[in-house]
C-alpha cells in the first residue's frame, strides 16, 4: 500500500506545496505521471502524480489523508522525460511544478463531473470526463454476415447498389465514414440499408480536427549545394546516434535553411523517429509549413496559438501514438507528448517570441527544447541568419557543432545596402518620412515591375500628441506611455491596454487649442507611399491584422502582386521569401539602438539584416535603403556589410567588458502593483534580504541593481519596478529565494534569462 504526492493543478500563483492522498483499492495502477481528481479545499480539482510515498506509519496522519477520488484517462499522462523536464523547469524558472506541469496538458483545467443518481434521483457517485471531447462522425463497418452475403453473392441481382457497397467496405481497412463512402459511390442511404439488413455494423469513428491535413507525394526535391549537403549529412549521423548533440545551424538570409530542415526531417521520419520543428510564429511562416506539407503530407501536425482546446488536444493525440510524425508549432508545441522524438528543429532561433515573458513561468521554448533532447537523445538543430549571441558563444565554446551556410543556392549576391543621411533630407526641406533616394528607388521598382518592401517599427499615423504652448504630451491613463494618433479611426490609441479616447480639442493642462501631432507610424508612411506614381500599397501591421490569419492573407496578395509595395511593422521583415522583393527601405534604422537595453543592438542589428536580406532573393540583386539621423553608429555600418561575425565578436567584447550574458546569468525581478510606494517597497524588501546574505559573506559574486522604475513605468494601472540580478551563476542566488518569504508574493515575478530588461 502507497500514497500519493500530487501537485494541484489549479491557476493560483505560488501553490509551491504537493498534497498526500491515500490511493483506494480500485486505483492501485496509479504511479507518477498520471492526472487524478482530488478534493481540495472542498472542490474536486484536477492534480498531477508525482510520486508514489510510503503511507504513513501514524494512524492519526493516516486517518487524515483524503482519497484520490479518479484517474483521467487510461495511461499517465507524463512520461519520465517530461516529468524530468517539468522538475528541470521549475527549478531553472523558479516555478512551482504544477505550474510547469500545467504547460504539459492541453486546457489549462480539463475536467468536468457528471451526477449519478438512481431512480429516485438520489446521488449515487461523480463521473469525470476530460472536456476534451473527441470528434467522432458516423461509419460503417463490413460484418461476418456482410462478408458471407458478399462471397455468396446473394445480393448480387436484387440489390445491386448494396453488393457494390459491401465490396468497398470488405476493401477498407477499417470503418469508412460517410464521406469517404461517399467519395467511393456509395449513398448514406444504401449504407445505412445494408446496416438494417444486418450486413454492416454503425459505428462511430474519431476524425482530427486538423485543417492542414491534406494527402501528397513528397514534394520538390532541389539539389543542395555542398555546405547544405554536409550539414544534412552530419545532423542526420546525430539522428543515427542518438546522443543529444545540438547544432547551429547560422546561414545567411536566403541561404536555404529550410532544405536542411527537411533532409533531416525526411531522415529521422524514415528512420521510425518524430520531428519537433518549432517556429516563430506560424502565420509568418506559411510558406515553411506548405513545404514541409508538400514532403510529409497528413503525416504533419500543425499546433498554432489560435487552436481551440479539442484541436490543440488532437493534435497531442495524434504525436502521443504516432499517427503523426512531424509537429510544427509555436513555442507552447515543445510541451507536446511524444511517441519517439528524434530530432527538434528551432527555426529563427534568436527570436524574442520562444520566450514567454508575459505569463508564468517564463521559460524560453528553445531551452525547454535544449532539456527535452538531452533526456530524450534526440538532436537539436538551432538556426538562424542572426543566432542569439549566447548560441553563438556556444558554438565558439564547442558546446554545440557550428555548421555554416555562407551563400545563396542560385548564386545570388547578397543586396547592397545604402545609408540616406535623414538630417540632409530636412536640410533640403524634404520633410517626407520617405528620403528623396528611396523615393526615386521606389517608382524605378514599380516601374519595372518589381515588389519593394518599406519596414516602419512604429504603428499608427503620429506617435505622439502634444501642446504647443506647455508641452503638455497625451498619456494613455492606465499606462505610462504616450497615446498614438489613428487616422482611420480619427481616434488616440494606447498600444499598450487598447485604450481610446476622442481627438482632444484642447490642452487637458492649459486649455490651449494648439495641439500638434508628432511622429511618424505606418499609416502616415502608407499615405505618403499611395502620392508616388505607380506605387499600389498594402499596410501590415497589428491595427491591419487583427483577423485570424490576416498575415498570411496579406503576404499572399501581395506575392501574388495585389501590390508592389509592402509597408509594416517588423513582421514585413521575417521568414517570406517573395522573389520578385528587389527593394527594401528602412525608415528610422537607428529606432531601436538607443534603447537601454544590453541587447539593444543585438536586436537592431538582427532586424536590419533580416529585413535586408528580404530583397534580391530572386534572379534580380537586391537594394537596400537604411534611413537614419545617426549615419556613424557603428552597428549601423556592421548592418550594411551584413557581417553577423564581425558584429558578434565585437559585441561579445562588450558584453564580457560590462559582465552580461553569455559571461554572466541574469534574473529580472519585477514587482506590479496598483500602489506605486508598496510596489517599491516590496522590491527594495528583496533587494535588503540579498544585501544582508552578502554581508554574511553569501553570494560573493552576486551583482544588484535597482530597484528602478521599468522603462513603461506603469501599465494596466499597475506600476513596475525592476531589479536586476547578475552573477556567473545564479543557483545560489535562486535558492536563497525559494527559500525566502519572497517565493510566494503574487505580485512578484521572477524572469529567468530576461529578453528584455527595462
Ligand atoms: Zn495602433
Ligand atoms: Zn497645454
Ligand atoms: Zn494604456
Amino acid at each position: 500500500m502507497f500514497a500519493v504526492n500530487v501537485a494541484i493543478n489549479l491557476p493560483v500563483k505560488n501553490l509551491f506545496r504537493q498534497f498526500t492522498y491515500s490511493v483506494p483499492e480500485a486505483l492501485q495502477f496509479i504511479d507518477s505521471g498520471w492526472r487524478v481528481v482530488i478534493p481540495f479545499s472542498g472542490q474536486k480539482v484536477e492534480g498531477f502524480v508525482v510520486e508514489r510515498v510510503s503511507l504513513p506509519s501514524d494512524e492519526v496522519l493516516k486517518s487524515k489523508l483524503k482519497p484520490v477520488e479518479a484517474a483521467l484517462g487510461d495511461t499517465p499522462w507524463f512520461d519520465k522525460e517530461m516529468l524530468a523536464t517539468a522538475k528541470w523547469m521549475a527549478d531553472y524558472y523558479m516555478c512551482s511544478l504544477a505550474e510547469a506541469m500545467r504547460l504539459f496538458v492541453p486546457g489549462k483545467s480539463s475536467i468536468k463531473r457528471r451526477a449519478v443518481r438512481d431512480a429516485q434521483g438520489r446521488l449515487l457517485y461523480y463521473v469525470y470526463n476530460e472536456r476534451l471531447q473527441e470528434k467522432t462522425v458516423l461509419a460503417y463497418r463490413i460484418n461476418a454476415a456482410g462478408r458471407q452475403a458478399l462471397a455468396e453473392g446473394t445480393l448480387a441481382k436484387r440489390a445491386k447498389g448494396q453488393h457494390a457497397a459491401l465490396g468497398v467496405l470488405a476493401q477498407a481497412a477499417g470503418a469508412l465514414s460517410v464521406s469517404e463512402l461517399a467519395q467511393q459511390g456509395v449513398s448514406s442511404a444504401v449504407a445505412r440499408a445494408l446496416a438494417q439488413n444486418g450486413l454492416a455494423d454503425a459505428v462511430q469513428k474519431r476524425v482530427l480536427r486538423n485543417s492542414y491535413n491534406t494527402e501528397q507525394e513528397r514534394g520538390e526535391s532541389l539539389q543542395l549545394t555542398a555546405e547544405q549537403q554536409d550539414a544534412a549529412v552530419k545532423i542526420n549521423q546525430a539522428i543515427d546516434a542518438q546522443r543529444a548533440q545540438s547544432f547551429l545551424l547560422q546561414g545567411i538570409t536566403g541561404s536555404g535553411k529550410t532544405e536542411v530542415y527537411l533532409r533531416a526531417a525526411a531522415h529521422a521520419v524514415d528512420a521510425g523517429w518524430q520531428v519537433l520543428m518549432l517556429v516563430p510564429e506560424i502565420a509568418l511562416t506559411a510558406q515553411l509549413v506548405k513545404r514541409f506539407q508538400a514532403w510529409f503530407g497528413s503525416e504533419i501536425a500543425v499546433a498554432h496559438s489560435k487552436l481551440s482546446q479539442n484541436e490543440r488536444g488532437d493534435v497531442w493525440y495524434r504525436m502521443r501514438t504516432g499517427k503523426a510524425r512531424v509537429l510544427i508549432g509555436v513555442r507552447s508545441a515543445v510541451f507536446a507528448p511524444f511517441e519517439k522524438l528524434g530530432l527538434v528543429i528551432v527555426d529563427e532561433e534568436h527570436e524574442g517570441s520562444y520566450k514567454e515573458e508575459d505569463h508564468r513561468p517564463h521559460y524560453n521554448a528553445r531551452d525547454v527544447a535544449r532539456t527535452r533532447c538531452r533526456l530524450t537523445g534526440a538532436a537539436l538543430v538551432l538556426g538562424s541568419a542572426t543566432p542569439d549571441l549566447c548560441t553563438y558563444y556556444k558554438a565558439l565554446q564547442g558546446e554545440c557543432t557550428h555548421l555554416h551556410l555562407t551563400s545563396r543556392p542560385n548564386g545570388a549576391a547578397l543586396p547592397k545596402v545604402e545609408i540616406v543621411d535623414m538630417r540632409k533630407e530636412l536640410e533640403a526641406r524634404n520633410f517626407s518620412v520617405l528620403s528623396r533616394a528611396l523615393q526615386q528607388a521606389l517608382v524605378m521598382t514599380a516601374a519595372a515591375g518589381e515588389q519593394a518592401i518599406v519596414l516602419l517599427n512604429r504603428r499608427g499615423y503620429s506617435t505622439f500628441v502634444m501642446c504647443r504652448d506647455c508641452g503638455q504630451t497625451i498619456t494613455c491613463p492606465h499606462c505610462a506611455v504616450a497615446m498614438v494618433y489613428h487616422k482611420k479611426n480619427e481616434d488616440l490609441r494606447c498600444h499598450y491596454c487598447g485604450n481610446t479616447m476622442p481627438l482632444p480639442q484642447e490642452c487637458p493642462n492649459c486649455h490651449s487649442r494648439r495641439i500638434k501631432y508628432f511622429g511618424s507610424g505606418t499609416q502616415k508612411a502608407e499615405e505618403q507611399l499611395q502620392q508616388l506614381p505607380e506605387v499600389r500599397v498594402l499596410r501590415m501591421d497589428q491595427d491591419s491584422t487583427v483577423a485570424k490569419f490576416a498575415h498570411a492573407d496579406i503576404l499572399r496578395r501581395f506575392a501574388d502582386g495585389a501590390a508592389n509595395v509592402l509597408i509594416g511593422t517588423q513582421m514585413v521583415a521575417k521568414g517570406h521569401d517573395i522573389p520578385n522583393v528587389t527593394l527594401v527601405g528602412v525608415l528610422a534604422a537607428d529606432s531601436t539602438l538607443h534603447l537601454p537595453d544590453y541587447r539593444a543592438s543585438e536586436r537592431a542589428f538582427s532586424l536590419l539584416t533580416q529585413a535586408a536580406g528580404r530583397a534580391g532573393r530572386g534572379d534580380r540583386p537586391g537594394h537596400v535603403i537604411f534611413q537614419t539621423y545617426d549615419p556613424d553608429n557603428p552597428i549601423l555600418q556592421l548592418a550594411v556589410t551584413q557581417d553577423y561575425d564581425t558584429f558578434a565578436k565585437r559585441e561579445l567584447q562588450e558584453r564580457k567588458n560590462y559582465f552580461y550574458p553569455p559571461f554572466a546569468q541574469m534574473l529580472k525581478l519585477q514587482v506590479v502593483d496598483k500602489d506605486e510606494g508598496a510596489g517599491l517597497v516590496l522590491a527594495q524588501q528583496v533587494v535588503f534580504y540579498l544585501q544582508s546574505l552578502k554581508l554574511q559573506g553569501k553570494l560573493e559574486d552576486l551583482l544588484i541593481a535597482g530597484p528602478f522604475p521599468s522603462l513603461v513605468a506603469k501599465a494596466y494601472d499597475l506600476y513596475r519596478f525592476n531589479v536586476l540580478l547578475k552573477a556567473q551563476d545564479l543557483k545560489e542566488t535562486k535558492e536563497a529565494l525559494l527559500n525566502s518569504e519572497f517565493k510566494e508574493k503574487a505580485n512578484l515575478y521572477f524572469n529567468v534569462d530576461p529578453v528584455s530588461v527595462i
